[in-house]
């Protein structure tokens, strides 16, 4: 027997079917839920908007047979400011693979306002794109239980070191001085951007994006937490590297290449 239920959600994926049908992925305080969509690619359908990809919005859905179908929904944000701006759209979809990825049918709400606030600051433009990634990486990996040990220097417990060092495969912080076997993908860093990956790591969720970062500290914000969330998900992200490519950053494309 069916049952009904009203979920809260934002569509990560579209697929499509025939008939002018849809399968969607939906992020939910729940965990991801597909859902087939009758008639909803057909022009003027009513469905047809919230039921995008980037959309947000409440979905009615029959679960039947471990299968879930829509009955009606309302769109609560649509996100346009997307959708005139590619750079930020290949970000948006990035974050997509990210949480499709990694996201379990266990219930993760805070994935969800991860996304929702991320969205909301590529839609607006009002971050800069590297820092709106460098975030959203690094507040995932934390979420997923793997953040770095950001607290103080692992060798001296110096809290604030004039000269950090940001170590991706022991995922902690020492002070220059105590570094005694260097390895390459170390990240010797400004003082602001020890800060920033502290924000980002630990901050409430309200504030998660208000702080700001210039030039090469940006720069090296946005280095470290792609390093580290690579290197922890051992993955490839085929949109990731669109996004490298897209943005002109070729060095960072060939990093986001298969290290297999
Ligand atoms: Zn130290």
């Amino acid at each position: 027997m069916a049952t009904h239920l009203t979920v809260r959600g934002l569509v990560i994926r579209e697929t499509p079917l025939h008939d002018a049908d849809k399968l969607f992925d939906l992020l939910t305080d729940e965990g991801i839920r597909t859902v087939q969509a009758k008639s909803v690619r057909k022009p003027g359908s009513k469905y047809g908007a919230v039921t995008q990809l980037f959309s947000y919005g409440e979905f009615c859905l029959r679960q039947n047979g471990g299968r879930f179908y829509l009955d009606s929904a309302v769109s609560l944000n649509l996100f346009y400011g997307l959708r005139n701006d590619l750079d930020a759209l290949a970000l948006a979809s990035y974050f997509s693979e990210l949480i499709r990825k990694t996201a379990t049918d266990q219930p993760q709400p805070q994935l969800l306002r991860l996304y929702l606030l991320s969205l909301h600051h590529l839609s607006e433009h009002d971050r800069p794109l590297p820092l709106v990634k460098a975030v959203f990486e690094l507040r995932l990996i934390t979420e997923l239980g793997m953040m770095p040990n950001l607290v103080c220097c692992s060798v001296c417990m110096e809290y604030q070191p004039a000269h950090p060092v940001l170590r991706i495969r022991q995922a902690d912080l020492v002070c220059a001085g105590c570094l005694s076997e260097p390895e390459p993908q170390d990240f010797a860093v400004r003082a602001s951007v020890l800060l920033a990956a502290r924000h980002a790591v630990f901050s409430e969720p309200d504030r998660l994006f208000q702080f700001r970062l210039r030039g090469e500290s940006e720069t090296q914000f946005a280095q470290y937490a792609e390093s580290y969330l690579r290197h922890r998900l051992g993955m490839y992200f085929p949109t990731l590297k669109f996004y490298h490519e897209l943005t002109g950053n070729g060095r960072a494309a060939d990093a986001a290449a298969p290290t297999e």
